[in-house]
């Protein structure tokens, strides 16, 4: 039986409708969450992101407002700008888009925001929040992967679940989300051994890699839950071919456009696993969701308030 193919998009949808309903509700009260999100100089997929967040503010009643250092800001600038920020009442979150131009100390920024206010969740206050299992601000992606689980009713307590990929932004928070939730984690990267037969000891793969449909079906045991992270652009037609061959949908859209994604679990994956989120579709609408999600919850806490009822993580 093929694979109950999991829908981010409309999970993604619930959750923004979710949020746009407490961003009433708040409102009622006189509180408008705010969200600053910080652009340095024209990296044109950094323009698009933050048009999306943007809009997505707009359309769940969340404040957003848009920063734009030139390309030749220096860390100083950035430090006094996130400063500011964090100083103002109005600015519940501050998202600093990266990457950020190399003579700026990145690390160094990242860490200037208030952690009260980072609903990136990447400050080390935030990490360890979420490894000691307190109320705090979740990385965006990772608490997607989870609600889409949680939302799907994929049990998760108890089972075996190996995540791939140990970045700070995925692999690792997603593993520790899996933990709190009592998973059996088992976390590998680029020097685990026998990379496939580990994987198919999960009852959950969570794949974030960033290799075009490296996990194919020898590393998936039949009927587990995969959730693909990855989002990899394929433009060589020869590629294109290796992966989705036959598939007229996708053929005549590469034809159209030159270029598909595809996530890091080949498409054979579908016929093999019990769930599976498609991409695109799949865990990408979640992190936006999650974001404005974030941006409520941090409204909320700094305000003493109890967080949103949505919030699992
Ligand atoms: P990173 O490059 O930071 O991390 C990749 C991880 O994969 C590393 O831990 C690396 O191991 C591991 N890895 C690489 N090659 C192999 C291999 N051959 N075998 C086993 N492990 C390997 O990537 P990110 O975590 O930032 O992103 C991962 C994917 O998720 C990317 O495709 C990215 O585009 C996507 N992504 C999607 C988002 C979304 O909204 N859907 C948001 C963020 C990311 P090691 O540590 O040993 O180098």
């Amino acid at each position: 039986m093929p694979a109950l193919i999991l829908d981010g998009t409309k999970i993604a949808q619930d959750i923004r409708s979710e949020v746009a309903a407490e961003v009433k509700t708040m409102a009622a009260a006189g509180v408008r969450p705010g969200l600053a999100v910080v652009l340095v100089g024209h990296n044109p997929a950094s323009e698009i992101y933050v048009r999306g967040k943007v809009k997505a503010c707009e359309e769940v009643g969340v404040y957003s407002e848009k920063l734009t250092p030139p390309e030749t800001a220096t860390t100083a600038e950035l430090l006094a700008l996130v400063e500011d920020l964090n100083r103002r009442d109005d600015i519940d979150g501050i998202l600093v888009q990266l990457p950020l131009p190399a003579q700026v100390d990145a690390k160094k920024v990242l860490m200037a925001v208030d952690p009260a206010k980072d609903v990136d969740g990447f400050h080390p206050v935030n990490v360890g929040f979420l490894s000691t299992q307190r109320p705090g601000l979740v990385p965006c992606t990772p608490a997607g992967v989870f609600e889409i689980l949680k939302r799907s009713n994929i049990p998760i307590a108890g089972r075996e679940a190996v995540v791939v990929g140990r970045s700070d932004i995925v692999g690792k928070p997603a593993a520790m989300l899996l933990l709190n939730a009592n998973a059996t984690v088992t976390v590998c990267h680029s020097k685990t051994h026998d990379l496939p037969g580990v994987c198919r000891r999960a009852d959950i793969l969570v794949a974030a890699i960033g290799r075009s449909g490296m996990i194919t079906r020898d590393f998936v045991k039949p009927g587990a839950t995969v959730i693909d992270v990855g989002m990899n652009t394929i433009t060589d037609p020869a590629e294109f071919q290796r992966f989705f061959a036959g598939n007229a949908k996708r053929e005549e859209a590469f034809r159209k456009k030159g270029s598909t994604l595809i996530g890091d679990v080949h498409p054979e994956v579908a016929a093999i696993a019990g769930a599976l989120t498609p991409v695109p579709g799949g865990v990408g609408p979640l992190t936006i969701a999650m974001l404005m999600f974030n941006t409520v919850k941090a409204a909320k806490m700094r305000r003493g308030n109890r967080v949103p009822e949505l919030s699992r993580v």
